[in-house]
């Protein structure tokens, strides 16, 4: 097998881990441990002193999580990757790997409601400052938020919940063409449904707490890189600093992150810096759990888009839905950039607007049986929820219409159940709502 290049499936169960180096245990083992000892006087010297691979303490490094690590950079044909603690974990180290110091963000209103609020309220008070695009659907429009202080370009790849699709090679010319990173949370495509390095994308975000793990079970966040990128082209000055940490041990010569980690600068800048000091280390158990998720990404997320893709036609064809915002619905904006990124589809997570007044839509979402009222997309269970007033409740009337949010957006995120089940509930829940109505 060896120079053969493994496909998806194959690279999704078995990346990253070889059982002979865990005592031929052929699940991956749980290594349920805070430290590691060092051997001898004279490996701890090498470990300290990176000269040596090995690990030290969780907080840094676990041959559990480090499968983890391995899998994904595999699944995207990436050079390295970092696992933390939650998806917001990734994002926040992420962005403050790019912009420490006062740098700025660009990028679009349409976000995960915990990033919109972090960056627009959290973010300034330590110095990050976020400007926002006044048209996502227009790359140009990237280009004049740029600014001298711009440090990154941040969308999603698919976004939530109105499952809207930007130009993402469009956006990653822009950015390069300023020397900046373009950096994509994939939480909603997965690297199933989208291949981001292969779409200029310099750096990629999880929430493994989705579709990564899809039982709803485990919070995780990882960071993927392909080593591409030119952190020397003198915006990135903390990536070629030396430091002592990093000193040549026979002459103590101190060397920058770029010297040393040429394949992975900016997550091992990640794991040295901000998992070893602000410290949302993921558990290995969880990094168990998410790996168990891992091995049947490609079965689930492909039954939920077909699963989706059924529903989405149900609601199209239902006079109580006023619109249907998902790229497969008829007369989509987003159908020839979804065609584009998304060949196996643009994920089972979309928006639709209920026609009824506001006592009516309590009712549907009280009177649904089967999908769960929860905020967790890409469970296996099928999810619904008013998104204004609960995911992205925290944005105000104005940054809910930047969004694309109105009152009468309702989020569906579909999950592995029987497709007939899903359209029956719904269409028992309509009913109920619109009992004695005439709408
Ligand atoms: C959920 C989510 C996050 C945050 O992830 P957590 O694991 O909940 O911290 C970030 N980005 C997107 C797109 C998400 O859906």
């Amino acid at each position: 097998m060896a120079g053969k290049k493994l496909g998806f499936d194959t690279l999704k169960v078995r990346a990253g881990y070889d059982s002979s180096e865990h005592n031929y245990a052929v699940a991956v083992p749980i290594y349920q441990t805070a430290s590691y000892d060092l051997g001898s006087v004279e490996r701890g010297e090498k470990l300290f002193g990176m000269e040596e691979a090995g690990y030290l303490y969780t907080r840094i490094g676990n041959p559990t999580v480090n499968v983890l690590e391995q899998r994904l950079a595999s699944l995207d044909h990436g050079t390295g990757a970092v696992a933390v603690a939650s998806g917001m974990a990734a994002v926040t180290y992420a962005l403050l790997n790019l912009a420490e110091g006062g740098g700025r963000i660009v990028t679009t209103p349409r976000l995960y409601g915990g990033t919109f609020d972090a960056i627009k309220h959290l973010f300034p008070k330590f110095g990050i400052h976020v400007d926002f695009v006044e048209d996502s659907d227009d790359p140009e429009s990237f280009r004049r938020a740029i600014g001298p202080d711009t440090k990154a370009v941040l969308i999603e790849s698919i976004s939530n919940p109105n499952a809207t699709v930007l130009d993402i090679e469009a956006i990653a010319a822009v950015a390069h063409d300023n020397g900046l990173p373009l950096v994509v949370d994939n939480t909603f495509g997965t690297p199933y449904l989208f291949d981001s390095f292969a779409h200029g994308v310099d750096i990629i975000i999880y929430s493994a707490t989705k579709a990564i793990g899809g039982h709803g079970t485990t919070l995780g966040g990882v960071i993927v890189e392909n080593g591409e990128f030119d952190w020397s082209n003198g915006k990135f000055p903390h990536f070629e600093q030396p430091q002592y940490l990093l000193r040549e041990q026979s002459t103590g010569r101190e060397r920058s992150i770029l010297e040393v980690f040429p394949e992975a600068p900016f997550t091992t800048r990640v794991r040295l810096s901000y998992l070893a000091y602000f410290g949302a280390s993921l558990s290995p158990f969880d990094a168990f759990l998410l790996l168990q998720g891992i091995e049947t990404l490609s079965e689930r997320i492909a039954k939920q888009v077909s699963n989706a893709l059924r529903i989405v036609d149900y609601l199209q064809n239902n006079d109580k839905v006023s619109w249907v915002s998902h790229p497969a619905a008829a007369g989509n904006p987003y159908k020839a950039l979804a065609e584009k990124y998304f060949p196996k589809g643009a994920g089972s997570i979309f928006s639709f607007g209920f026609k009824g007044n506001e006592e009516q839509l309590k009712a549907f979402l009280n009177a649904v049986e089967l999908f769960s009222y929860h905020a967790n997309v890409g469970d296996a269970r099928s999810l619904i929820i008013n998104s204004p007033k609960t995911t992205h409740g925290e944005l105000n009337a104005e940054e809910q219409a930047l969004s694309g949010i109105t009152p009468e957006t309702i989020r569906l995120s579909i999950g592995l159940e029987d497709a007939e089940d899903l359209i029956d509930d719904l269409e028992q829940a309509f009913a109920k709502a619109f009992i004695g109505s005439l709408v």
